[in-house]
């Protein structure tokens, strides 16, 4: 899709009805003054046309944002020359020249708002140029009444044009959320945003004296399996360890990915005991697994876990705790869930 194609299709329909309903207060400004034929076949081109045919040019054009920039300044000019030739007749004029000066104030802001003033001045000077410098300045109960729509639907219809970009914004930026606190190749949380839930479940701990246990986890020789297999299978064991890792877990404990071949997990209301159970079985299930890829590769985890204890001083105190326990658990040999032995509980 070309470069601000949305902005001319959010435009579209707003100048449909627009265009559309300002024919009729146009036209009834038009026609007392008893306009010549020329004049009313070009109001029809401009309320019935004009806004198909500005699609168009915006589609087409090489630059749709800027096309729809000029459309919207030929529309002030137009809206200018209407204004013009019913002689500013004042309640149409200003009903049509501020709905344009709305359109072009939230299109593109201050400055394009001046830029289409200018632009409406210049069609009403070649009105008056073509059609005779006159002022009508009384307008009639019919005008009045021709002008309703116009100051009734059209700002509905801008409105609603505004709240359904309000509403896709809102969506784009939760999605946008979403997508910086992932890692990409696991889908688990990344670094920060799981250092972020560790913060909160240390202060959850520490507030209401609740359990929780942190573990973090390594592939052993991950170098090894990049080497002899490539990294494409070596990202392969990354996705099934986070796929083992979501399916073997509840759902109230997060998992993220550390970084490189590291992942970690808080197990909120798990002691020790029970988290050093449930990674003695989640490494028995990722050893189990085999790939069609290298069907002779096996791949191990090293888990050092670490309950909380009142004595840790912050949330990066527990997580070494755990880390000292992974490099035990490396330092044994590896392939093994290692805990050390917890901090003593106060009286
Ligand atoms: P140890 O058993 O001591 O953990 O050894 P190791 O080889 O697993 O550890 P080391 O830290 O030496 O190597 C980790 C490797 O993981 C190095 C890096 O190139 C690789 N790695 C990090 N991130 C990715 C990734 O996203 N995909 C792949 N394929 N490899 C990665
Ligand atoms: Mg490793």
């Amino acid at each position: 899709m070309g470069k601000g194609l949305s902005f001319a299709k959010r435009i579209y329909w707003p100048r449909i009805i627009g265009l559309g309903i300002g024919f009729f207060c146009v036209a009834a400004g038009l026609q007392p003054l008893q306009p010549a034929g020329w004049l009313w076949l070009l109001l029809v081109a401009n309320g019935f046309l004009w806004p198909h045919l500005a699609y168009q040019l915006a589609r087409l054009a090489k630059a749709p944002y800027q096309a729809e920039r000029r459309n919207l300044l030929l529309d002030s000019l137009f809206g200018g020359f209407w204004a013009g030739a019913m002689q500013l007749n004042p309640l149409p004029s200003v009903t049509i020249l501020s709905m344009m000066a709305m359109d072009n104030i939230a299109g593109g802001g201050l400055r394009f708002f001046f830029m289409g003033l200018l632009a409406q001045l210049a069609g009403v000077l070649l009105a008056m140029l073509l059609l005779g410098f006159a002022f009508t300045p009384l307008t009639t109960p019919l005008q009045v009444y021709a002008c309703l729509p116009m100051l009734v639907i059209y700002p509905l219809a801008v409105g609603w044009v505004s709240f359904s970009l309000a509403r896709r914004l809102a969506e784009h930026k939760q999605v946008l959320r979403a997508v910086s606190r992932t890692d990409s190749l696991s889908g688990l949380l990344n670094h920060g945003s799981w250092m972020d839930q560790l913060e909160s479940e240390f202060q959850k701990c520490r507030q209401q004296q609740a359990r929780a246990s942190v573990v973090l986890i390594d592939i052993d020789c991950f170098k090894d399996i990049n080497d002899r297999f490539g990294h494409v299978l070596g990202d392969m064991v990354i996705t099934e360890l986070s796929k083992v890792l979501t399916h073997s877990l509840r759902d109230s404990d997060i998992p993220g990915r550390y970084g490189g071949d590291e992942f970690c997990v808080i197990l909120p209301g798990t002691t020790q005991g029970l988290a050093v159970e449930i990674m003695r079985r989640l490494r028995e299930n990722f050893a189990r697994l085999r790939y069609d890829l290298a069907p002779e590769l096996t791949a191990s985890l090293s888990i050092g876990v670490a309950c909380y204890s009142p004595y840790q001083i912050d949330a990066c105190a527990w997580l070494n705790e755990a880390d000292r326990a992974l490099y035990q658990a490396k330092s044994q040999g590896r392939d093994r869930v290692v805990a050390l032995s917890p901090a003593p509980q106060p009286q």
